[in-house]
C-alpha cells in the first residue's frame, strides 16, 4: 500500500511521560479515515500513560492527514451534522474566550499565540476582540488560505523554535498537543516563551471518558495514528509539572460527546448512527456532569509555579 512504501516509524521502548519500560499493548486499532492500517497503541503500566506504537514519523505523516471527513480543516457546509457543526462553532468561540479572559491577569490587550491554528475561526474571532494574534500551522495550503481570508500573522511550525522569551501573555493548542512529535521540545519552548504569570490552554480529548468507554475501539477520539498520545488528565497534569506548570483550571468541551459518539456509530457501523450516537451522546455528558474527569475532552488551563 501506498502508505508504507516509505515510511519511517517511531518506535517507543520507555514511557514518553515518566521513563519506565513496563509497556503493555492495550488496543490494536484501525486508522478508519485514511489509510485503513492497524496500529497498537501501548499502556505504561507505572503511569497508565497511552501512545500509539510505531507511527510515521514527522516527514512520514503528511498523508494520513489527507481525508475529506477532517472536518476541523475543511469548510463543507452539506447536511445536517455539519450545519449543527458550524453553529456549536460560533458558541465555542464565545465560551473559549470568556475561559481564557476569566483565567488571564485582567490585561485588556493580550498577546496570544495558536499552535496549530487551523482554518484560523479561533484566531480570527480573539483578533476581532482585540488580542494580538499570532498563528502555526502545519499545512501550508491551510496557512495560506486562513492568512488571506482572515489578515491573520500565521507561521510555519519551524518559526515556533525562533520567538525570543517571555513573549506572550497566552499560548493556546485545541486539539493539537496530541499531534505534536517533538513534545517535549514544544514543551521547553512554550515554558520559555510564554511569560511568567501567562496562561497556557491545552484541548485534548479523553481515553478516560464515558463514550471512549462505551465505544472502545471504535472511539472516534483515537484518530490513528494522527495522535500520537493519549492523554488522560493525570497524566497531562503531571507532565506539564516535569515543566514546572500548575493547573489552575479544567472545564468541559459540551458538544463532543454528541459529536464524538456519532462519529464512533459511524466507525462502528451503526444503521443510524446520528440517532444511535446522539443516544449515547447524551448518556456520556450526563455521566460526566458529576464528574468533569470522564468527559470527552477537556481544555486545561495552566500557569508557571
Ligand atoms: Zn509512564
Amino acid at each position: 500500500m501506498l502508505f508504507l512504501m516509505s515510511m519511517n516509524t517511531i518506535h517507543h521502548n520507555t514511557c514518553p511521560i515518566c521513563g519506565q519500560q513496563n509497556l503493555k499493548t492495550k488496543y490494536n486499532l484501525q486508522d478508519y479515515t485514511v489509510s485503513k492500517e492497524f496500529y497498537d497503541i501501548l499502556e505504561c503500566e507505572s503511569c497508565g500513560f497511552m501512545f500509539t506504537q510505531d507511527p510515521p514519523d514527522a516527514k512520514s505523516i503528511g498523508p494520513y492527514y489527507k481525508s475529506d471527513a477532517y472536518v476541523s480543516h475543511s469548510d463543507t457546509q452539506e447536511g445536517l451534522f455539519f450545519k449543527i457543526y458550524h453553529k456549536v462553532r460560533e458558541h465555542m468561540l464565545k465560551q473559549k474566550r470568556k475561559a481564557i479572559i476569566e483565567n488571564s491577569s485582567g490585561h485588556r490587550t493580550l498577546k496570544l499565540l495558536d499552535i496549530g491554528t487551523g482554518r484560523g475561526y479561533f484566531l480570527n474571532h480573539m483578533q476581532e476582540q482585540g488580542f494580538l494574534c499570532t498563528g502555526i500551522e502545519q499545512d501550508p495550503e491551510v496557512r495560506k488560505i486562513a492568512s488571506e481570508e482572515f489578515n491573520l500573522k500565521i507561521l510555519a511550525p519551524e518559526q515556533l523554535y525562533q520567538f525570543e522569551e517571555n513573549k506572550f501573555d497566552v499560548i493556546t493548542l485545541w486539539h493539537v498537543l496530541e499531534h505534536v512529535h517533538d513534545l517535549k521540545g514544544y514543551l521547553e519552548k512554550i515554558k520559555s516563551i510564554l511569560k511568567s504569570d501567562g496562561l497556557l490552554v491545552i484541548a485534548l480529548p479523553n481515553p478516560d471518558s464515558t463514550d471512549a468507554k462505551i465505544y472502545r475501539e471504535h472511539w472516534a477520539g483515537w484518530d490513528l495514528p494522527i495522535h500520537l498520545w493519549h492523554f488522560k488528565p493525570q497524566n497531562i497534569e503531571s507532565l506539564l509539572s516535569q515543566y514546572q506548570f500548575n493547573m489552575v483550571d479544567k472545564r468541559r468541551l459540551p458538544f463532543d460527546p454528541f459529536y464524538v459518539s456519532i462519529l464512533g456509530s459511524q466507525q462502528r457501523g451503526d444503521k443510524l448512527p446520528m440517532i444511535s450516537g446522539g443516544f449515547k451522546g447524551l448518556r456520556s455528558y450526563i455521566s460526566c456532569l458529576s464528574d468533569i474527569d470522564k468527559t470527552t475532552s477537556l481544555i486545561y488551563f495552566f500557569k508557571k509555579e
